[in-house]
């Protein structure tokens, strides 16, 4: 814990508002990713811990789609169709937010770091080393 952006909290959601939730992370790892949905999705990934993450409106609003290995947990509000946050594969006890559905952040000043979603079991072993070298 030294020297990152501090932790903040974030209420963020959907377009329609219809959900909302709230997240406390430092917007300082964030990923965009190439692999096939996240590509599409234009989703760029803040990963904060299951603890850290309170979902306060929409649970019934939202659908989950599942592909692959079927680990993943792509929810979307089945009103508005917007991905505002997800399990994602690489931590299925964490909760991927996106960045672009919260409040008051402007993507313009972010820049994320590339994740290589298309080639995941290399991406994930790079990053494995690279964080604990
Ligand atoms: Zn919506």
């Amino acid at each position: 814990m030294s020297g990152g952006a501090s932790a903040k909290t974030y209420s963020g959601g959907c377009h329609c508002g219809k959900v909302r939730f709230q997240a406390t992370a430092p917007l300082e790892f964030i990923d965009e990713c190439n692999c096939s949905i996240c590509t599409k999705k234009g989703f760029l990934h803040l990963i904060v811990p299951r603890d850290r993450f309170e979902l306060l409106a929409g649970r019934d609003d939202l659908t989950t789609y599942r592909f692959n290995t079927g680990v993943a947990q792509h929810t979307f509000c089945r009103h508005c169709g917007i991905y505002s946050f997800y399990v994602p594969r690489s931590d299925p006890n964490k909760v991927s937010v996106n960045v672009r559905c919260l409040d008051g952040v402007d993507c313009r000043q972010i820049t994320p770091r590339p994740f290589d979603g298309r080639h995941w079991e290399q991406a994930m072993d790079d990053r494995a080393r690279s964080t604990t070298g």
